[in-house]
C-alpha cells in the first residue's frame, strides 16, 4: 500500500465529464489498496476569468481582495470532485489550503507556503476516506488567505506530499510528460522518463510550463518524488528525483523555450562602483524578478545595462527603471517585448566542453542572431528575436541529435532503457 498525492489542473478538471473521470481514476487507485490525497485546480481557464472579472471592477484590485477572489476557483472544483467521487459510492471529503493548514508568509498573490500542518488530511485518511485538497492558496498566520502564484496547485502537490510523507507525488497534467522539447513546436520530441531536480529546475526556470518552477524547488528541497504524467491515458510519465548512478546521462535532456520575457537597456549610465546596484536594488524593491543581465564594455566612462525582466512585471518595472534613469543620470532607456530565450538544458555539460560552441554554430546556422547569452554549469541560454524562436528549437533539438529517430538509431543492442 502506498500514500498517493495526486495533482489534477485545470485541463483535467475543465468539465464535469472530466471531474467524473478523475473521480473514477482517484477510485481505481483507492481501490487498488493506495491511500489517495488529490490536489486540484481551478476549473478550465477559471482563473483568468476571475482575474478578468476584478480588473473590470477595478484597474488596481487591491492584493488582498484578488486572493478572496482567486481562491474560490479551487473551492468549487474541489467540492464537486468530492461530490463525484460520492456519486460513485465512495467516501471523500474537500478541504481548503486554510483548512489543511497551508501556513503561507503574508506575500498576496505570491506567497510562499512555510508550513503544512495536515493534521486533517491524515485524519480523514485514517478514517479511510479519500482526500481533496484546493491547490494554490493558503492562509496566513493571521488568517489572511493567499494564493501561491499562477500555476501554484503543483506546489500545493509537493507541500502536501512533504507534509504528510507521501510516497509519491503525481502530477496530472495535459501532455504525456516532460519532453525535450514543446511537442507542439517540434513533433520530433520524446518524453524523458527520468530526470535529476537540478535539469528540471533549469528546465522550469527556462521556460518548459510542464511543472512549475517552485513545486521543483520544493520538491528538492524536501526529497519528494514527482511523477509527472498525463490525465487522459495510463501511459507512465517522467519521474523527478535525485541524481543517481542508475540514471541516463545524457549530455542534453532538453531545449526550452520562453518567450514570456521582455529585455530592458539603460543607455549611457556612469561606469562607476554602484551603478549597478543602483539599478538592480530598486528592481528588487519594485518586486521585478530579473533573470539575465549585461554590462557593454564601458567607453568614455559610460556603459549601457541590459537586462530581461518578465513582461507580468512590466508596469512596475517600467516605473523603476524610470526612477532609476533619472537618479543614476543616464542617457535614456529602451523596452524591447519582442524577444525570446531558448536554452539548452544538460547535466553531461559540465563535463563535456564545446556546447556552447556548437550551440552558436547550429544557431548561426539557422540564420538567427543572438542578442544576449547567459550560462549556469548545466545550461546556456541565449535570448534572441522572438519570430526566429520557433526555427532556433527545431534547429537545436536536432543539432543536438535529441530528435526522437536519430535517438533510437544510436542506441546500441542491449543498452535500452529500462522501466
Ligand atoms: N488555478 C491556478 C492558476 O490557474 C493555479 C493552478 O492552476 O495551478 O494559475
Ligand atoms: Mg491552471
Amino acid at each position: 500500500m502506498a500514500l498517493v498525492v495526486q495533482k489534477y489542473g485545470g485541463t483535467s478538471v475543465g468539465t464535469p465529464e472530466r471531474i467524473r473521470a478523475v473521480a473514477r481514476r482517484i477510485i481505481a487507485r483507492k481501490r487498488a489498496g493506495d491511500d489517495v490525497v488529490a490536489v486540484v485546480s481551478a476549473m478550465g481557464h477559471v482563473t483568468d476569468e476571475l482575474v478578468e472579472l476584478a480588473h473590470s471592477v477595478s484597474a488596481e484590485p487591491p492584493e488582498r481582495e484578488m486572493d478572496m477572489l482567486l481562491a474560490t476557483g479551487e473551492q468549487v472544483s474541489i467540492a464537486l470532485l468530492a461530490m463525484a467521487i460520492h456519486a460513485e459510492g465512495h467516501d471523500a471529503v474537500s478541504f481548503t489550503g486554510q483548512q489543511v493548514g497551508i501556513v503561507t508568509d503574508p506575500v498576496h498573490g505570491k506567497a510562499k507556503i512555510q508550513k503544512v500542518q495536515a493534521d486533517r488530511v491524515r485524519e480523514a485518511l485514517a478514517d479511510g476516506k479519500i482526500v481533496i485538497v484546493a491547490g494554490f492558496q493558503g492562509v496566513t498566520e493571521d488568517g489572511q488567505i493567499t494564493t501561491l502564484g499562477r500555476g501554484g496547485s503543483d506546489t500545493t502537490a509537493v507541500a502536501v506530499a512533504a507534509g504528510i510523507g507521501a510516497d509519491v507525488c503525481e502530477i496530472y497534467t495535459d501532455v504525456d510528460g516532460v519532453f525535450t522539447a514543446d511537442p507542439r513546436i517540434v513533433p520530433e520530441a520524446r518524453k524523458i522518463d527520468v530526470i535529476s531536480y537540478e535539469e528540471m529546475l533549469e528546465l522550469a526556470a527556462s521556460g518548459a510550463g510542464v511543472l512549475q518552477l517552485r513545486s521543483v524547488e520544493f520538491a528538492r528541497n524536501h526529497g519528494v518524488v514527482i511523477h509527472c504524467r498525463s490525465s487522459f491515458n495510463d501511459e507512465p510519465g517522467t519521474i523527478v528525483k535525485e541524481a543517481d548512478e542508475t540514471m541516463e546521462q545524457a549530455i542534453i535532456s532538453g531545449v526550452a523555450h520562453d518567450t514570456s520575457e521582455a529585455k530592458v537597456t539603460i543607455r549611457d549610465v556612469p561606469d562607476r562602483p554602484g551603478v549597478a546596484a543602483t539599478v538592480f536594488t530598486k528592481m528588487a524593491e519594485a518586486h521585478v524578478n530579473v533573470d539575465m543581465i549585461i554590462q557593454n564594455v564601458s567607453e568614455q566612462g559610460l556603459t549601457d545595462i541590459s537586462f530581461t525582466v518578465p513582461k507580468t512585471d512590466l508596469v512596475r518595472a517600467r516605473r523603476a527603471v524610470g526612477e532609476v534613469v533619472q537618479e543614476l543620470g543616464a542617457r535614456t532607456w529602451a523596452l524591447d517585448e519582442s524577444i525570446a530565450k531558448v536554452s539548452l538544458v544538460g547535466a553531461g555539460m559540465k563535463t563535456h566542453p564545446g556546447v556552447a560552441a556548437k550551440m552558436f554554430s547550429v544557431l548561426a546556422d539557422a540564420g538567427v542572431n543572438i542578442d544576449m547569452i547567459s550560462t549556469s554549469s548545466i545550461r546556456i541560454s541565449c535570448v534572441i528575436e522572438a519570430d526566429k524562436v520557433e526555427q532556433a528549437v527545431r534547429a537545436l533539438h536536432s543539432g543536438f541529435g535529441l530528435d526522437a529517430e536519430m535517438i533510437t538509431t544510436e542506441v546500441s543492442p542491449g543498452c535500452g532503457e529500462e522501466s
